[in-house]
């Protein structure tokens, strides 16, 4: 009791001192893989020109580059957000000298607030992975799932069961030793996260694929429902807070796959879930929503198509591009998402509005 009373006095010291803004109780970071100015417009005018995204009031804009490259992966990209340093292509939670750097996920928990992730690739994949795991490489999935254990989230919902139950590298069954940590524990196979009402008494997982979540699965269009679930889980798990990444992994995917209607069908995919998180941020009037993306993917086009609803997107390229990215804030804090700003800042006003900026991160 007194620990946690002498941590809340810090808490209440840190903000007074150094934050000129309300600090917010929660952080809510939404990323959208692959996903560039051109990927949102063609969600806006495949949506009748209206986007959730639309209701944000700071928009920005941001350089992705990583240290190894002109051109990040979603590895580098999610390590400058989760950590706020560059670092090389394929790392996860590594500075550049192959260094565990600390993720603002682990020092949220440090700090007494629920936790979680969610995404539609496997929870083991890059974007997740980096805010929770530290392995030289985003190949190394099994490792990758061990961190799992050793971090406990509050909320857990993506795709990637056979790296948790059907490990090539040690003989451990993870589903089974998340159970018994007390988790409330399913898959897809089992029942849909629909029939699910987590009972916040105890963390909630979910697993959404034996691999990577297929884009035309049954029920994979669960990112705006683990949204919703998400906040209610999270937001009574912890009185004083929590941290949640949600991502829309698949806008990526669809354009390496020069797929315009796949890509429109995930940003729209994505969009519903940022309409659901706005309706929490909204009602709660204490949370920080911020929405980016790693990098633009497949140098989207849009073409003059038959009317406006009906696109005809092209793509120069199968892979990803330097373009710069847009960046979208709501609630307190939100204003110092404006401008044009490097994604390892992304992290950096993260953790100073939390007050857990105590030294400068190096390296650009
Ligand atoms: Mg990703
Ligand atoms: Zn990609």
């Amino acid at each position: 009791m007194i620990k946690y009373l002498l941590a809340l006095c810090v808490l209440f010291l840190g903000n007074v001192s150094a934050i000129p803004t309300p600090k917010p109780k929660n952080i809510i970071l939404l990323i959208g893989d692959g996903m560039g100015l051109t990927q949102v417009t063609a969600g806006l005018y495949a949506n009748n020109k209206r986007l959730n995204l639309e209701r944000f009031p700071v928009t920005g804009l941001m350089k992705t580059h990583s240290a190894s490259h002109l051109i990040t992966d979603s590895a580098a990209g999610a390590t400058a957000f989760s950590c706020g340093c560059k670092t090389y292509n394929g790392a996860i939670g590594m500075t550049r000298a192959k260094k565990p750097c600390l993720t603002i996920l682990e020092q949220a928990k440090k700090n007494g607030l629920a936790t979680g992730l969610v995404a539609t690739s496997s929870i083991t994949h890059a974007t997740p992975a980096s805010f929770i795991a530290h392995v030289d490489s985003r190949a190394e999935m099994e490792a990758i799932a061990l961190f799992f254990l050793e971090t406990e989230l509050d909320f857990m919902v993506g795709g990637g069961l056979k790296y948790f139950n059907d490990r090539k590298t040690d003989q451990r069954n993870l589903y089974k030793e998340l159970i018994q940590k007390g988790y409330q524990v399913s898959n897809f196979q089992e029942k849909p996260l629909k029939k699910f009402t987590p009972d916040p008494a105890s963390p909630f997982a979910w697993f959404s694929a034996s691999g990577e979540p297929d884009s035309v699965q049954a029920g994979r269009n669960y990112l705006p429902l683990s949204a919703k679930m998400a906040t209610e889980h999270l937001s009574k798990r912890a009185e004083n807070g929590f941290f949640l990444m949600l991502e829309g992994s698949q806008i990526d995917w669809a354009c390496h796959a020069k797929d315009g209607p796949r890509a429109v069908a995930e940003m729209l995919d994505f969009d519903q879930a940022i309409g659901e998180i706005l309706k929490f941020a909204e009602a709660d009037g204490q949370t920080l929503v911020i929405v980016t993306a790693d990098h633009e993917t497949g140098g989207m086009v849009l073409e003059q198509g038959e009317g406006f609803e009906v696109l005809d997107v092209e793509f120069n390229s199968g892979q990803h591009t330097a373009a710069l990215v847009p960046v979208y804030a709501f609630g307190p804090g939100a204003e110092h998402f404006g401008g044009i700003i490097d994604n390892t800042d992304i992290y950096r006003k993260m953790a100073m509005l939390w007050g857990y900026l105590t030294e400068p991160v190096v390296g650009n």
